[in-house]
């Protein structure tokens, strides 16, 4: 069995490469991303599901360099609109779209239909405005074999009309947690990691990992 102690992440997400790398850390692996992969074309992410598209940026990336590549697609589903974004999260607010362009979208679409669930307002005056969850899908890849290794995870909270806290990324601050009363943008890396879409995924994918690699 071989020993894993560098792992390549298929993304360009500076949150996502933070959070992985904390993750990784604790078990002595090294996290790369396709910051150090320049060469390497933007991926064409059409797949219908998180798993889809996981799989596809895992694969691409991993033929191209040749080493197992670790992807992640994940995103957030609002019910109020019928699980949008879901796996358009990045990219919900169109063409150069930023976190703080999607939020505002997110809000502004909440806010045009009315959207406010029958619960107290926190008490700085937030308006709860819909259940949601994040979704992860994780997909390893390993080009010798040409097997993947997937898992998912999942974590649900409700969308407030006013953002909390500078942690995490994306629609963290618009994410409040209900069982923790603070925003994912509240919490640091390894409370996010403790509860997060992510780490869940995480920690579905880490024995399936361990049954391929040698890993302290
Ligand atoms: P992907 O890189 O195509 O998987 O898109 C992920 C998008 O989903 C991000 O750009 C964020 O908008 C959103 N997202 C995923 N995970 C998180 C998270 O942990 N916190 C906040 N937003 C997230």
């Amino acid at each position: 069995m071989s020993a894993l102690t560098t792992i390549v992440i298929a993304t360009k997400n500076e949150g996502k490469v933070k959070e992985f790398a904390h993750a990784f850390a604790k078990l002595g692996i090294e996290v790369k991303s396709l910051f150090d992969y320049p060469s390497i074309p933007d991926i064409v992410e059409d797949g219908d599901t998180f798993i889809a598209n996981a799989k596809i940026k895992a694969k691409v990336t991993g033929d191209a360099i040749g080493v197992p590549v670790l992807a992640d697609d994940s995103g957030l589903s609002v019910d109020a609109l019928d699980g949008a974004p879901g796996v358009y999260s990045a990219r919900f607010s169109g063409e150069g779209a930023t976190d703080a362009s999607n939020n505002e979208k997110l809000i502004q679409q909440l806010q045009q239909l009315n959207a406010k669930l029958e619960l107290d307002p926190l008490t700085d005056g937030s308006n709860l405005l819909s259940h949601a969850q994040f979704r992860c899908a994780l997909a390893l890849y390993i080009p010798d074999t040409e097997q993947f290794v997937v898992a998912e995870g999942l974590v649900a909270g409700i969308i407030t009309d006013k953002p909390h806290g500078a942690g995490g990324f994306g629609y963290d601050p618009y994410f409040y947690v209900p069982q923790l009363d603070c925003s994912m943008a509240q919490l640091s890396k390894e409370e996010k990691g403790k509860i997060s879409h992510r780490g869940e995924a995480l920690k579905q994918l880490m024995p399936q990992l361990r049954t391929t690699f040698d890993i302290k």
